[in-house]
């Protein structure tokens, strides 16, 4: 079989950030490749099936381009990547699929896709779509691909032969990931992916595992992709010799937390030393998770950059978000990365339940005291199907469900009595401007600067924020 597998168009000329159960635009200059499909692909390698891979996303490829590259391939599936928010309007893809020739089936895969709801209707007003894998995708997806009839694939959304929606039932949770084959890179334009947190490029991505061991309310990848699994340190380092050969310098372990399973951690890193891959890389981790062990065996490995989920200073509202995790292990695990010489990139989330203008005034001056070299400032989004988003609307304070419009850098749907959402936005905005445009930051940042790659990535991160957080309006 021929399979084109996706990453759709932009939205209103943002890049969208669908990967690994993520959603919305970009907060920063980054373009990281796809990771869902490059996992497909290797699954299907695996099964002897023929893929080619377009991200059309980073590409900024017109769904016109899109119809073309169906046309040139005439694949036998287009599978695309989705996320909740962009659900309808990916499915253009499928219409592209479908004009290009109405025999070609079209699916599409998401690891949130639990928080689109109504599937059933959802698809009946889509008629160019014919599968919406429901869970976990690759395996569910492979059967169809491999012949079986659809109403034997657990797991799926499809249309029968007189226009029914049918669903066949969960699918089988928690694949053994080893048993999808290794992602594939070859088939991606290396050169053309970014991140501000790296060292060097060509840059890319790379997954060890599913799932987070914590629950956070608002958290998809909590909710949705349990239990947590890690690949075999073998398998990962099948795809990084891929990589090395490649060209490609820099890599960032797109994990929930990769050290959360120290013992994988260590053996991965070891054998990253013993085969002298020579990569600079970064990763996401709980703060409790580290320790000065385990950040030496990192660091000898090239990582350079520690990526942590903060979320908020105030202890309230880290308790109502079960973060499961104090302000002071927060900080002491900041402190712990920048003491081994490595640097940290803080995540902070606005709008939790609890949040009020002083929990955020706090959690501002709680980052200008740590001074990460990075802080995302995001507005926490009610996905649908998380607890978060479940208290929102049993409270009534869910303003706004039209999905297109949920983005952690908008409006928030949400309004507290004592917090509108104008003020977290404006909050949200102005914290971002003092944060990167303060003169001690620029200077310091200029201080530390290890390479070139950082110096270009720091200029077109600052002018990507004048645009995004001074120049642009905001409804
Ligand atoms: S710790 Fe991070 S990845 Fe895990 S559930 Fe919470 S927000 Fe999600």
């Amino acid at each position: 079989m021929k399979v084109m597998l996706m990453d759709p168009p932009r939205f209103m000329g943002h890049p969208i950030g669908r990967i690994l159960g993520s959603f919305g635009t970009n907060k920063a200059d980054q373009a990281w490749p796809p990771y869902d499909l490059q996992i497909m692909a290797g699954y299907c390698r695996k099964n002897g099936h023929d893929f080619r891979l377009l991200d059309a996303n980073n590409l900024k490829l017109s769904y016109e381009d899109v119809f073309n590259e169906i046309k040139i391939y005439s694949p036998d599936w287009v599978i695309y990547l989705t996320c909740f928010p962009n659900f309808i309007l990916d499915a253009q893809t499928a219409s592209a699929a479908k004009r290009a020739d109405r025999n070609i089936k079209t699916a599409c895969m998401s690891l949130s896709i639990y928080s689109v709801q109504s599937p059933e209707v959802q698809l009946s007003k889509l008629p160019d779509l014919d599968f919406i894998a429901w869970g976990e995708p690759e395996v569910p997806l492979m059967q169809l691909i491999n012949g079986l009839e659809p109403q034997k694939v657990k797991g799926i959304y499809y249309r029968d032969a007189d226009g029914r929606i049918n669903f066949t039932g969960e699918s089988q949770k928690a694949v053994n990931l080893d048993d999808l084959g290794v992602p594939v890179h070859s088939v991606l334009p290396v050169n053309i992916y970014k991140c501000p947190v790296s060292l060097s490029r060509p840059m890319t991505i790379v997954n060890c595992s599913r799932g987070c061991t914590n629950w956070c309310v608002h958290c998809q990848a909590g909710a949705f992709q349990r239990p947590v699994r890690y690949r075999s340190v073998d398998n990962v380092l099948e795809e990084l010799r891929e990589i090395k050969s490649l060209g490609i310098k820099e890599i960032k372990f797109y994990d929930c937390s990769l050290p959360t399973n120290a013992e994988f951690t260590k053996q991965l890193c070891s054998r990253m030393i013993s085969e002298k891959f020579g990569f600079t890389w970064n990763c996401n981790a709980r703060a409790e998770m580290l320790n000065e062990d385990l950040l030496k065996i990192m660091k000898t490995a090239g990582c350079h950059s520690i990526s942590i989920g903060c979320e908020s200073s105030d202890p309230q509202v880290l308790k109502n978000m079960r973060k499961n995790e104090t302000p002071q292990q927060i900080e002491d695990a900041v402190r712990l990365v920048k003491r081994m010489g490595m640097r940290v990139l803080m995540y902070l989330t606005f709008g939790l339940e609890g949040e009020t203008k002083k929990t955020m005034e706090e959690t501002y001056k709680f980052a200008k005291r740590l001074k990460p070299e990075f802080v995302t400032f995001g507005i926490v989004v009610p996905a649908p199907g998380t607890p978060f988003y479940n208290s929102l609307e049993k409270k009534g304070q869910l303003r706004n469900k039209d999905l297109e419009w949920q983005d952690p850098n908008a409006m928030p749907s949400f309004s507290y009595p004592a917090l509108s959402p104008e003020e977290i936005l404006n909050f949200t905005r102005a914290a971002y401007r003092s944060y990167y445009f303060d003169t001690g930051y620029i200077l310091n940042r200029i201080r530390t600067l290890r390479s070139f790659t950082e110096f270009k990535a720091g200029v077109t991160n600052a002018l990507k924020m004048a645009r995004r957080y001074i120049l642009e309006r905001v409804k």
